[in-house]
């Protein structure tokens, strides 16, 4: 009987990949689909078409993992030498598959190209191999194993591996994974890694089933939570249970979603299902977060639109702020914010109106007001309220903008929230 496959490393051939000139994204394709099959992917290993080199990685792959895929170097020419290699690795004699070459034949008659001798090389196959299909190209992909390691070669164009992988390859796997594998993704916004290590310190260093693995993007830490089980519903569960135990520490109210794409997906979501408008009034973000809600597809039902109002003139101008608001506290200010957000929400006659105004920099700041000051207003029919910002002069002026969008984005969701409270 084979033994079950519980590991795998992906090997990928060509010096193409090497050379930078293509990107390994069958790599990345192989490792989503072998996660949803529960088995585990050790490493990612690129080698040139160095028959010496393929070797040695070949040997050392399997002698980790219970499988290695392979894609690319089933070509016809005499540097495609995948299939060769993993045949004398397992002590296997190559012969003439006659159905393969049947098919390759079929395949160029109907292409109306001219088949070469050097395609017949293609129909070449390892004694004991299981044979896939090729319907997309002329290179059959094959399984060789020895009952106790395997090695599964595909060939090196994504529009041929991916349907082999999905229509042939996937069933084999189905009959000898082990185990199956889920994650969820938890998304928080408002408190910073260590913050959240520190608070989850405990829960992450003990958990082996489910594991609880910290990621950050700009402003924002996403915990992935990963289990394994003999079934999918049983992974699922196991997840659900270590997802709710997070939700009960004091990270909980800084969650905004679990396996939510993004921030401003998560407002859309919650804008809809509340039948709520939102407008904008951007300053220093100069129409970014209207660039990010509008990224979303359905944000039409939600966002009625914004103003960009950089100078004092516009915001006065278009959203009301008052002159003497603007001589008295700047432009970067708690009370402009304030007014911004009413006058948007006012002009467009929205539920929710909210406003950023601050100092990017890396100029413009002063002892008073620093680069990464900022003031962000939110404005409902009940009223305004204002969220301070004191960001890092240190970063970029990227980073002071996308994080003060965020925070637009994290204000109207506690706002959803405390009004569902009420
Ligand atoms: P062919 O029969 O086309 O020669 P092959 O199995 O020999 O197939 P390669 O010659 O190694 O495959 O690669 C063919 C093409 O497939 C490359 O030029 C590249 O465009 C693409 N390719 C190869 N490997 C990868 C990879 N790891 N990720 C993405 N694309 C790849």
């Amino acid at each position: 009987m084979e033994k079950k496959i519980k590991s795998a490393e992906i090997l990928c051939v060509g010096t193409e990949l090497l050379l930078g000139d293509i990107i390994n994204t069958n790599a990345a394709f192989l490792s989503q689909k072998l996660a949803e099959l529960g088995i585990g992917v050790y490493r990612h290993i690129a080698v040139g078409d160095n028959p010496e080199r393929l070797k040695r990685a070949l040997a050392d792959a399997l002698e980790s993992a219970d499988l290695v895929i392979t894609s690319g170097g089933l070509g016809p020419t005499y540097d495609d030498l995948t299939k060769e290699t993993v045949a004398e690795y397992f002590g296997r004699e190559m012969f003439l598959d006659i159905h393969s070459l049947d098919r390759i034949e079929a395949y160029f008659k109907r292409t109306g190209r001219v088949m070469t001798d050097n395609n017949r090389k293609q129909a070449m196959m390892p004694e004991g191999a299981v044979i896939f299909d090729n319907d997309y190209g002329t290179a059959p992909s094959l399984a060789l194993s020895d009952g106790e390691k395997c090695v599964i070669m595909l060939p090196g164009p994504p529009n041929e591996l991916i349907p082999i992988f999905n229509e042939r390859v996937m069933p084999y796997l189905l009959s000898r994974r082990e185990r199956v594998i889920e994650s969820r993704n938890i998304h928080i916004f408002g408190k910073g890694e260590s913050a959240v290590e520190d608070i989850l310190g405990d829960i992450m260093k003990n958990a082996t089933n489910p594991t609880v693995a910290p990621y950050c993007r700009t402003g924002e830490v996403r915990l992935r939570v990963t289990a394994s089980a003999d079934t999918r519903e049983g992974a699922l569960a196991l997840c659900d249970e270590m997802i709710e135990k997070i939700y009960a520490t004091e990270v909980g109210e800084y969650i905004y979603g679990v396996d939510v794409e993004t921030l401003e997906r998560a407002v859309v979501d919650n804008l809809k299902e509340k039948g709520l408008t939102v407008a904008f009034a951007e300053s220093c973000t100069g129409g970014l977060i209207s660039k990010r809600i509008t990224d979303i597809s359905g944000a039409s039902t939600v966002f009625m639109g914004s103003c960009v109002t950089y100078a004092n003139e516009a915001k006065m101008k278009l959203l009301g702020v008052k002159s003497e608001t603007l001589a008295r506290f700047g432009a970067v200010s708690e009370e402009t914010a304030r007014e911004m957000a009413r006058g948007v929400r006012e002009a467009l006659g929205v539920d929710i109106g909210v406003s950023v105004t601050g100092i990017a920099g890396p100029t413009g700041g002063s002892a008073e007001k620093p680069v990464g000051t900022v003031f962000l207003g939110i404005s409902t029919e009940a009223g305004e309220s204002v969220r301070a910002l004191s960001l890092s002069a240190m970063k970029s002026r990227e980073y002071i903008r996308a994080v003060s969008a965020s925070n637009a984005f994290d204000m109207i969701l506690k706002k959803i929230s405390e009004k569902n409270q009420k």
